[in-house]
């Protein structure tokens, strides 16, 4: 195994949960502040360029609304709109803390975020600012997973950073919440991913990742100090490569 690098420009996404409170629904001020100080650190203290692609979980689930027979086209659009109420959010946390960010989406909203223009995307990181992509793919049938490896690749990030509520700080053999044999990969080949369906990202997002040869890191948030762990090349989580 190579050891880890470090990383100058990232596309972050964290779940929606991580901006969620303890019950993993809606907004809760406290956590979006504390993800907006640890975003802020990678870009001031360590002139990191910081893509972030919101989840929004947190709000919405598109299969959700299958469940219950909506279609399931318009239930994606609803959670692709979670996914802007998520970016408006984290939008303010940030620049309350001093923080330059623009929000673009991938659904025009013009009254309220950019448009996604990828130049401009570009633009706005070497200016220093915060990018946070909204909607997703603007795409339904596809998750904000995809969407970060998309812009990932777009925006010629070093490595996709996704960040987990789950409790569970990388990627394990099995769900290590029931079954004690569970081990924790510390690295894990995109292949072995496909294979063994190991829970890291939906199959798409993933092939994507390997396509592209986009590494992933995945960790759990709830840890402080990780995420700047991670771009400075520590061994946090678990890296897909
Ligand atoms: N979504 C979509 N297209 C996209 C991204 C997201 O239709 O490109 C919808 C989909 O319904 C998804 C919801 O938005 O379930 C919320 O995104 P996701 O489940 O990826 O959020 P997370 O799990 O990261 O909180």
């Amino acid at each position: 195994e190579q050891p880890r690098p470090g990383y100058k420009r990232i596309v972050f996404k964290p779940s929606g949960e991580a901006l969620a409170g303890e019950s993993g629904k809606g907004l809760d001020g406290e956590t979006l502040d504390a993800t907006a100080s640890e975003i802020i650190d990678l870009r001031q203290n360590l002139g990191v360029d910081v893509a972030v692609v919101v989840g929004g979980g947190n709000f919405w689930r598109g299969r959700q609304g299958s469940m219950t027979g909506m279609d399931p086209t318009q239930s994606d659009h609803i959670g692709m709109l979670g996914t802007v109420m998520n970016a408006l959010a984290l939008q303010d946390a940030l620049e309350r803390q001093g923080q330059e960010t623009r929000v673009q989406s991938a659904i025009e909203m013009p009254r309220i975020a950019e448009a996604y223009i990828r130049r401009r995307a570009v633009r706005h990181l070497e200016k220093g600012r915060v990018v946070i992509f909204a909607a997703g793919t603007g795409n339904p049938f596809f998750t904000t997973d995809t969407a970060a490896a998309l812009r990932a690749a777009e925006i010629e990030a070093e490595v996709l950073i996704k960040g987990t509520h789950s409790g569970v700080d990388g990627v394990y053999s099995a769900d290590p919440r029931t079954d004690d044999t569970a081990t924790k990969y510390d690295e894990v080949s995109y292949m072995e991913v496909m294979t063994k369906d190991l829970k890291v990202m939906d199959a798409t997002a993933i092939a994507f990742c390997r396509d592209n040869d986009i590494p992933i890191v995945v960790f759990d948030m709830s840890k402080p100090g990780s995420l700047r762990s991670i771009v400075q090349g520590g061994d946090e989580g678990t890296l897909v490569r």
